[in-house]
């Protein structure tokens, strides 16, 4: 049975805001995706008043999920603060309920406080890690994927989240389609495949809904993945981030508590130009960079494995040496990276004793050693 928009309204128009209006009226809510049993929206308040809207978060929530054939429900309560407007309350812990936080009352940072102040750790998370590119159709998704298995064929306990709201890939790359559980405590399980915990925003919404986010809707919907979600005990979380390096992702890597970022990039200059804005980007927020990988850096022939270099290969390396940071690794263009990753068997995973996998576990060698201490620590 499928559910539509309207039935979603329609319990909505049932509860009433903080002020006596009709959910529906009070100019709160966002787009409602409703597909397959799965609805997800948010609810865009002010952050003064960020806390009178959790119960009402909780109660969209229960009604939603009440409508029959609803299977999944997300509702992200996002806090705009407004300018002049008092600094958010900080956030009760909700018992019960999947605990959205207000976007920006996630640990307010005081006065004269960096906005680093506003994360903190994911329990059981010893290293979050950052794999970002400057635009996107580079490869970053493939590499996120394929160096989560190459850390997990480092004898690591790894999780891939799929922060790439826009697009999330992560579905496809892995085959993977069901609708991630909650446990007891309304968290969500991550589904598993190929020996790592892996969340995807696709996992509640269909890979084709064209999903329009705002700033705090994004940062909405990736905190909830990473705190909502039961990630276990993991060494490294590998976040698969949204590509460019906009406001959006700007917000991710202040929020997120990342240990370090991986920037992927493609040798064609255009896309160096947009990966050293991503290099700008994290050494804004203080977050290191661990290196930066090239993809498709050269072209491997599939039958006589000759290599031609038609992008004129080695730009990234040149770049890294010249912007001071780690040069990771050079992973072909070639047939079987992008047909394995595309019929959801990464070429890690898939054939472990292939030249490709050899490249990524040397990549996830680099990355391991550069956070032994964090991992060691946890
Ligand atoms: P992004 O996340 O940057 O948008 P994807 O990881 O989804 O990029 O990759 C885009 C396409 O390129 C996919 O079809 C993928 O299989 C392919 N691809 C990625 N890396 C390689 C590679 N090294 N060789 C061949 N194809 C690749």
């Amino acid at each position: 049975m499928s559910v539509t928009q309207q039935q979603v309204l329609d319990s909505l128009g049932r509860i009433k805001s903080p002020r006596g209006v009709a959910l529906t009226n009070a100019n709160v809510l966002s787009a409602i995706s409703a597909s397959d049993g799965k609805v997800f929206f948010s609810i865009n308040v002010d952050a003064a008043e960020a806390r009178a809207w959790e119960s009402i978060r909780a109660e969209a929530e229960a009604a939603v999920r009440a409508i029959p054939g609803v299977t999944t429900v997300m509702v992200a309560l996002t806090a705009e603060r407004k300018p002049g407007s008092a600094p958010p309350p900080p956030p009760q812990p909700s018992r019960g309920t999947p605990g959205v936080q207000p976007a920006h009352a996630h640990k307010p940072p005081q006065a004269g406080q960096s906005p680093m102040a506003r994360q903190s750790e994911i329990p059981g998370v010893a290293a979050v890690i950052a794999v970002a590119s400057g635009k996107g159709g580079v490869g970053k998704s493939t590499t996120a994927l394929n160096l989560a298995l190459g850390l997990r064929d480092l004898g690591l306990k790894v999780g891939l989240l799929d922060a790439d709201i826009y697009g999330p890939s992560v579905p496809r790359l892995t085959g993977l389609r069901d609708k991630p559980e909650l446990n007891d405590e309304r968290k969500m399980i991550p589904l598993r495949r190929f020996g790592l915990a892996i969340m995807s925003i696709g996992f509640l919404v269909e890979e084709e809904t064209a999903m329009i986010w705002r700033g705090p809707m994004v940062m909405s919907a990736v905190t909830q993945m990473l705190r909502d979600v039961e990630w276990g005990k993991l060494d490294v979380l590998v976040v698969d981030m949204p590509p460019g390096t906009g406001d959006a992702q700007l917000t991710l890597a202040q929020n997120v508590p990342l240990k370090g970022a991986v920037i992927v990039s493609t040798p064609q200059d255009l896309s160096l130009i947009d990966a050293r804005r991503g290099l700008a980007m994290f050494k804004k927020v203080n977050v290191p960079v661990l290196g930066i990988v090239e993809n498709m850096s050269y072209f491997q022939c599939p039958h006589c494995g000759t290599k031609s270099d038609i992008f004129g290969h080695g730009g990234a390396r040149h770049e890294a040496e010249k912007l001071g940071v780690p040069f990771l690794g050079e992973i072909p263009l070639h047939m079987a990276i992008r047909a394995t990753s595309d019929a959801g068997n990464p070429v890690v995973d898939s054939e472990p004793d292939g030249p490709h996998a050899a490249i990524y576990r040397a990549i996830a060698g680099q990355v391991r050693d550069q956070l032994k201490g964090v991992i060691a620590a946890a």
